[in-house]
């Protein structure tokens, strides 16, 4: 694999060694798709931790420009599934992604992928806010700087904060810390770093529970103004916000085998509307309800 469709620049030869990939001949049909252009594409994925499965049967594909929910109780998998679509496991000791995982048709684990570009592509916000310690400029200015663009750098901020519904909030402190903001203003500093590095997709692992209600509203507006040109994968413990915010729900619960071992399992993938008024698995209605999870 070289690049994907549409790119100019082709990713480069892969700078770490990909985590194992088991491939299975026959995978299993994918759950129905809500059309469109195909971002992520699973097949049998599944995560192991030192052998242990901590994730398996995950087949389902993730479209472009929309929401994408994960869903499900604690420990089940959420965050496991999601550092997946950027390579972040490769930087978890142990941890080894099995089965099928394509990105715009390509293999992500591939061998002559980069995985530095593959994470410049496919950005991440993570729960805290991580903000680097630096001016509010120089956070958003970081990614472009080290990728060598000299030019234009007043432009790439202001756009990137302006997107990021921060703009008129820090336009007048641009040179001051990252870490005067609030804990809101922090996490949405962080989206416009993800966005001024023009990234195809933006992965959101618990973004808002860190964040007071006001400032999560004003994170699930962003995200709704953005997904016309960003495709957005958002891990949530918060089932309202999972209902509010996406297009599409993931739901995933953790299986106990007869050893006692706990491996999360994709249970359902639909609309998110559906998932929540007309789940078909007992499993689903009852987590959506509170009987469990
Ligand atoms: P969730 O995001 O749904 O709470 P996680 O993906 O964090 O779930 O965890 C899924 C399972 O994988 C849990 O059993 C957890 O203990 C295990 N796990 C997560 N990260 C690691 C790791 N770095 N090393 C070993 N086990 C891990």
């Amino acid at each position: 694999m070289t690049s994907e469709p549409g790119s100019e620049e082709p990713m480069s030869q892969a700078v770490m060694h990909p985590p194992e990939v088991v491939r299975h001949d026959e995978p299993h049909d994918p759950p129905a798709t809500q059309g469109g252009e195909v971002v992520f594409s699973m097949r049998e994925l599944a995560v192991s931790y030192s052998g242990t499965m901590a994730i398996r049967d995950v087949t389902f594909d993730i479209a472009a420009r929309q929401i994408t929910a994960l869903i499900g109780p604690s420990g089940c998998g959420k965050s496991t599934l999601i550092r997946c679509f950027n390579r972040m496991n490769d930087l978890v000791v142990g941890a080894e992604v099995h089965g099928s995982l394509t990105y715009h048709g390509v293999d992500l684990y591939g061998s002559k992928v980069d995985p530095v570009e593959v994470r410049r592509r496919i950005g991440m916000v993570f729960q805290k806010p991580n903000p680097f310690p630096k001016s509010i400029y120089d956070n958003i200015a970081f990614g472009s700087r080290l990728m060598g663009k000299r030019r234009d750098l007043d432009d790439i901020v202001e756009r990137a904060l302006t997107r990021a519904a921060l703009w008129d909030e820090v336009k007048d402190k641009l040179k001051e810390s990252a870490f005067a903001l609030s804990g809101g203003q922090q996490q949405r500093l962080c989206i416009a770093r993800c966005i001024a590095v023009e990234p195809d997709v933006i992965l959101m692992d618990e973004p808002c529970s860190a964040l007071d209600p006001i400032a999560t509203a004003k994170i699930e507006d962003l995200m709704e103004e953005i997904k016309s040109q960003y495709t957005i994968v958002i891990v949530t413990h918060n089932m309202q916000q999972a209902a509010r915010a996406s297009d599409m729900t993931a739901f995933i619960t953790t299986d106990v085998g007869e050893d006692g071992a706990r491996t999360g399992r994709l249970v359902e993938f639909d609309e998110t509307n559906k998932i929540f008024t007309q789940p078909v698995d007992p499993r689903t209605e009852g987590y959506i309800t509170g009987r469990f999870g």
